[in-house]
């Protein structure tokens, strides 16, 4: 399936990206889980060799390339073992940069986006709020103008690069009335006085800094608007498609991964006088978990090739998340399974594989809000397009 989607250059990147990781990152990549803070000078050689910019214009910086080099980054990162470190890259490039791309102005981006491209400063997006993150329109931070300035208050938390990042992209409720989506979004440097930021301790996804972060008073240039004031509520919407593909393809890569690792510890580990790579009852669940991968990673692909000729993928890229990361933890829990007690030992892949992946049906949107999503799409006929 590789061939259909892949041309020589990519597979070219692929070698040089994976090359360049197990060099650079998989040698500290325990010591980042331990401490969970990820060394700076990693992030500058990110930038070196140009993998935050391979989605972003060529006049700030970035390579300008199709959406399938940015599918190998994030298939190759997952391989890096450990999804904390993943999740802190990709947020950083398509999380927050994607909002910096599409509405930031050329004066934000002239001084926040060639710095990200080139990894001297890291971005975070902050949407999810204490008081709730599946009810994005409830949210509960305000912004609103006073003089040349908007002031910012409220909190948000779960944030990924929340707590080490060096600015934030802040939505916000910029029609204080309530019951109004009228939410707007916000660059905000780190420095701006009245931001405080507290690290969460957590089950996984252990590298990343993942943080909760209050806004008191805080001071925000107008200039630092982006896009249409009273549009934040649908340029999210229009960014989630491209997130929850991200982590659809997070998974399959996840899941590929827990497999190779043990079919490979299959055929050394033997009981019974053989290896039990040779036993039917784990073969035979060996070979649905395969099938399942191969289909969920075919499909991803094609929402991915969808996405890059702008076609409107709402439904496939709901679908895309729920069901790579359901399958992604069940072949997780099997891998495990198959280790037998050393899948439960942290000196093994498995125990951190399966941490990390529990994110998954959790982030970018709960199964079960992607399902209220699908169900309205497919039984009610809604259609989800961005009004702007
Ligand atoms: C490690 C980590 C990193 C994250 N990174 C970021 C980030 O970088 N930026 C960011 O903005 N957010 C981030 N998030 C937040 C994440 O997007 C939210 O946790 C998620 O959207 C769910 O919101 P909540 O936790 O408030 O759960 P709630 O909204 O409180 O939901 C609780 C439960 O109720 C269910 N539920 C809610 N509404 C419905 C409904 N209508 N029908 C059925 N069930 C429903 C949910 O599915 C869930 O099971 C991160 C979270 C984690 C754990």
């Amino acid at each position: 399936m590789q061939q259909a989607y892949f041309t020589e250059e990519h597979q070219l990147f692929r070698g040089g990206l994976r090359a360049f990781l197990e060099k650079e990152v998989k040698p500290h990549i325990d010591r980042w889980e331990s401490t969970g803070q990820i060394d700076r000078e990693i992030w500058h050689k990110f930038g070196e060799m140009g993998y935050f910019g391979l989605r972003s214009p060529e006049a700030y910086g970035g390579l300008d390339l199709d959406l399938f080099y940015t599918i190998i980054l994030l298939e190759e990162l997952q391989r890096v073992h450990s999804g904390g470190f993943a999740a802190a890259i990709w947020a950083h490039t398509y999380l927050a940069m994607t909002h910096l791309i599409v509405e930031g102005s050329d004066e934000l981006k002239k001084e926040y986006l060639t710095k990200s491209i080139s990894g001297e400063k890291i971005g975070c997006l902050c949407i999810s709020e204490p008081f709730g993150g599946s009810d994005v329109g409830a949210m509960r931070t305000t912004a609103v103008v006073e003089g040349d300035d908007y002031v910012i208050n409220g909190s948000k938390t779960f944030i990924t690069n929340g707590v080490y990042s060096d600015y934030l992209i802040v939505v916000a409720k910029t029609d204080t009335e309530a019951n109004s989506k009228a939410m707007s979004i916000f660059l905000i440097d780190r420095d701006a006085p009245g931001i405080s930021a507290t690290k969460l301790d957590k089950l996984g996804w252990r590298a990343s800094d993942t943080g909760e972060i209050a806004f008191d008073n805080v001071r925000v240039p107008k200039s630092h608007l982006m896009g249409e004031n009273g549009s934040g509520f649908y340029y999210v919407m229009q960014h989630f498609a491209l997130e929850r593909l991200i982590m659809g393809v997070n998974a399959h890569a996840r899941a590929e991964y827990a497999l190779e690792y043990t079919l490979q510890y299959m055929s050394e580990r033997s009981a019974f006088g053989k290896t039990i790579d040779k036993f039917q009852a784990l073969r035979h669940r060996i070979a649905e978990h395969a099938t399942e991968v191969e289909m969920i990673k075919c499909f991803n692909y094609t929402v991915a090739e969808n996405l890059e000729k702008g076609n409107y993928v709402v439904k496939e890229a709901c679908m895309s998340r729920l069901k790579s990361t359901k399958v992604a933890d069940d072949v997780i829990y099997d891998c495990l399974q198959f280790l037998g007690g050393y899948g439960y030992m942290e000196g093994y892949p498995l125990a951190r594989l399966f941490r990390d992946s529990r994110l998954g049906p959790i982030g970018g949107g709960t199964s079960e809000i992607l399902k209220e999503i699908i169900s309205k799409i497919v039984i009610d006929k809604k259609i989800y397009k961005a009004k702007i």
